[in-house]
């Protein structure tokens, strides 16, 4: 498909869908929409080339976005919606492509990924990312909960990484945007840094100001792209390195060994003792400055210890 016939037909500004299909941003939804198509368009760029590529656009409202992305020349873009108001004027790019969109309605919170697109595009996890994209500028309290929640599926290569290492262009909540990026030492450096990266590549693309939306929200918003890595850099299961850096951040100011004495009975605070002697780390650095090699080392020794006392890995502080 050449990029000329890929892009598409004359249709109404994305000003004039909003108020043709009276679709006023609903605030307890948290929705703000880009209009500007120069903006959406340097947004989708950062996917990077996205020519005969599945798309898969979350939140897309009332198009913005979906049209930079079928600007691209892509093959199959499948939006998934909450709102029903936006979806007859999704359903007309559906018409302007000949098909090449897909609109589904629904929460993308409960969307199954499985079947959603074709099995021939799955590459083995140690091969290259597949031609599969997610896209989406989300309100951030859905973006957050389904950031951890496809970090947990990136560990266990489930739902959208059913596909292989399915790459992300998602935006945040500038902070958010930060703390996801922060190397060791930033002041945004906090469980989420740890929990993203040692999964991910994660890149912080550019920021939006928030007068480019309408309506303007109170805040910046950060874009960032992640590509999930063919080996994580914590080499035990999610869940554990989820408790041990939990418990480490909890106490963010204080040694790092703070956080780790609370993942043992205060009668067993030689185990804490055998975590910093088995992994070599300082138990007087402070979390914000733990690269991810000292997580990596913290957390094997914790998974050695839990894999030797029975019932180690349940007990919670508190
Ligand atoms: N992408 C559009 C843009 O950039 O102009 C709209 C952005 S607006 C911040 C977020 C959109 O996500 C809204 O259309 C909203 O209805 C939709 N949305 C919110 N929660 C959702 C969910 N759980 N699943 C799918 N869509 C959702």
């Amino acid at each position: 498909m050449t990029a000329a016939r890929s892009r598409l037909p004359p249709l109404p500004t994305i000003r004039e869908i909003i108020r043709l299909y009276g679709l006023r941003a609903e605030k307890h939804l948290a929705q703000n929409f880009i209009l500007d198509l120069k903006l959406t368009d340097k947004i989708v760029r950062q996917a990077g080339s996205l020519q005969g590529s599945h798309v898969c656009e979350v939140g897309p409202g009332p198009g913005g976005i979906t049209r930079s992305i079928i600007n691209q020349g892509v093959k199959d873009l499948l939006v998934i919606e909450k709102d029903t108001r936006f979806i007859p004027s999704l359903e007309m790019l559906t018409e302007a492509t000949e098909g090449r969109v897909r609109v589904a309605c629904g929460d993308i919170l409960r969307f199954k990924f499985e079947n959603a697109f074709p099995g021939h595009i799955k590459k083995e996890w140690d091969d290259d990312p597949p031609n599969l994209h997610i896209i989406g500028n989300l309100p951030f309290n859905v973006s957050l909960p389904l950031m951890l929640r496809w970090l947990e599926a990136v560990a266990e290569r489930t739902g959208p990484f059913s596909y292989g290492r399915t790459r992300m262009l998602l935006t945040f909540q500038k902070e958010v945007a930060e703390r996801l990026t922060a190397p060791p030492g930033d002041i945004q450096r906090s469980r989420l840094s740890i929990m993203a990266q040692h999964l991910c590549d994660v890149k912080q693309c550019f920021v939006i100001p928030g007068t480019a939306f309408v309506p303007k929200p109170q805040i910046d918003v950060g874009v960032v792209h992640l590509t999930p890595l063919q080996e994580p850099e914590i080499k035990v299961p999610f869940k554990m390195v989820e408790k041990l850096v939990r418990c480490v951040f909890h106490f963010r100011r204080k040694y790092c060994k703070r956080g780790i004495e609370t993942l043992f009975p205060l009668e067993r605070q030689d185990l804490t003792q055998e975590v910093f002697d088995t992994s070599g780390v300082d138990p007087t650095q402070r979390p914000l400055w733990l690269t991810m090699e000292e997580f990596n080392a913290l957390c094997l020794s914790y998974r050695n210890i839990c894999e030797r006392i029975p019932g180690m890995f349940a007990y919670n502080y508190r």
